[in-house]
């Protein structure tokens, strides 16, 4: 092994140290205050889409058993796909394995080295890795930014141009401005594909998400969507027009070249989307508790950003100061994210705090408190945990 080698995994060594110790915390959560994780309206947890699983194992096995194009492809993995494309005003949609597949699976088969990609600067890693797998030339605008978008887009003398942006972003919460990237795209005749991964469940017409009915396959031709957040279960589609989805069946390695989604997922999923267009009062309880947390975290003086979605994300800045209080809200059994370098960038690190529509006042007073009691600590001088 060579001595480059050697020090890679001696750091590796040194790092899990660190992480080992927040990921045994972590996976010893039961009974813990979860404000860290993505299932905003309570779906994972809700009976009738467990029951929804349990009677999808019964009818059609643990598994798929194959790939799509194999024999994988089930009537109600169809079912599924007709749902969430009539949810999302799109002709057809596609199921993929994880969000993370989805995004490497559309731009490496849309994209290649005749292309160029642009791509917002904080969009989430599936989409920075899609774009380098793909091959086509890539450039970051700045963010949320449609002057650095537009610069970039006009000095490049590529004939295929792709512009790519999350919806939600992930570890901010604040939303793209899509009226602004539809008319940028248009004007340089680029693609504009948007990965809605949080906000499907959660914002615009129907809970179809900040792009769904409110834009049409003309304005934003790619629209991608997970699973695994607000709808509580696992997997991502991507929606378009039929010639987009046909060309992903064919030609998207991420699609073709895996076992399908458990068929007792969709099953699962199926009943959630019913849950999420029936009952608008989750999004309602969720819309108050984001209002609640935020109006009293302002009140203590906490450094929330702008946000407005469930994702509540407070900069602390140093590395060591966010891992000591997610350590403090650990001991108090309260759980979130501590979001440090490479996932946002050096002297950004936050508490990711998430809300969802299963949280109570009581639960957010209680995290509230506890980051209350972090603050009080450092202004005595003493490190919190
Ligand atoms: N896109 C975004 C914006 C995400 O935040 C995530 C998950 N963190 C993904 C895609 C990947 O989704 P999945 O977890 O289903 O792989």
């Amino acid at each position: 092994m060579s001595e480059a080698w050697q020090q890679r995994l001696a750091d590796a060594r040194a790092h899990r140290q660190q992480t080992e110790r927040w990921r045994t915390r972590q996976v010893a959560k039961n009974n813990t205050l979860d404000f860290a994780g993505n299932d905003y309206l309570g779906l994972t947890l809700d009976p009738r889409v467990c029951e929804a699983q349990a009677e999808g194992a019964r009818r059609f096995g643990a598994g798929a058993g194959a790939s799509h194009l194999v024999s994988g492809h089930l009537e109600i993995h169809d079912t599924l796909e007709e749902a969430l494309a009539r949810w999302t005003g799109r002709e057809r949609a596609l199921l993929f394995s994880t969000g993370y597949m989805a995004n490497l699976g559309v731009l490496q088969a849309l994209a290649d080295r005749h292309t160029a990609i642009f791509q917002d600067r904080l969009n989430h890693a599936s989409l920075i890795d899609g774009a380098a797998l793909s091959g086509a030339r890539s450039r970051r605008f700045h963010h949320r930014d449609a002057i650095d978008l537009n610069s970039l887009l006009a000095r490049s003398e590529c004939a295929h141009k792709l512009v790519v942006s999350d919806g939600v972003f992930s570890m901010d919460g604040d939303i793209a401005d899509i009226a602004t990237l539809v008319e940028v795209s248009q004007q340089h005749s680029a693609w504009l594909m948007i990965d809605d991964a949080h906000g499907v469940g959660v914002l615009g017409d129907n809970a179809s998400g900040c792009v769904g009915n409110t834009w049409s396959s003309k304005d934003v031709p790619i629209l991608v969507g997970t699973l695994g957040k607000a709808l509580g279960t696992a997997g991502a589609f991507v929606a378009g027009d039929t010639e987009l989805i046909d060309h992903l069946i064919q030609f998207s390695r991420s699609y073709v070249y895996t076992t399908a989604q458990p068929p007792a997922i969709s099953a699962a999923t199926l009943k959630a989307l019913e849950i999420v267009q029936g009952e608008p009062e989750r999004r309602a309880q969720l819309n108050a508790n984001i209002a609640y947390f935020r109006r009293e975290a302002l009140h203590l003086g906490l450094a929330l950003s702008d946000s407005a979605t469930p994702i509540q994300p407070l900069i602390l800045g140093d590395e060591t100061r966010t891992l000591g209080w997610a350590l403090h809200l650990q001991q108090k059994g309260i759980q979130v994210g501590a979001i440090r370098p490479p996932t946002v960038p050096k002297g950004e690190s936050r508490l990711r705090v998430t809300l969802s529509a299963r949280h109570q006042h009581d639960d957010i007073d209680q995290l509230l408190a506890a980051l209350h009691h972090c603050q009080h600590q450092e202004a005595l001088c003493s490190p919190c945990a």
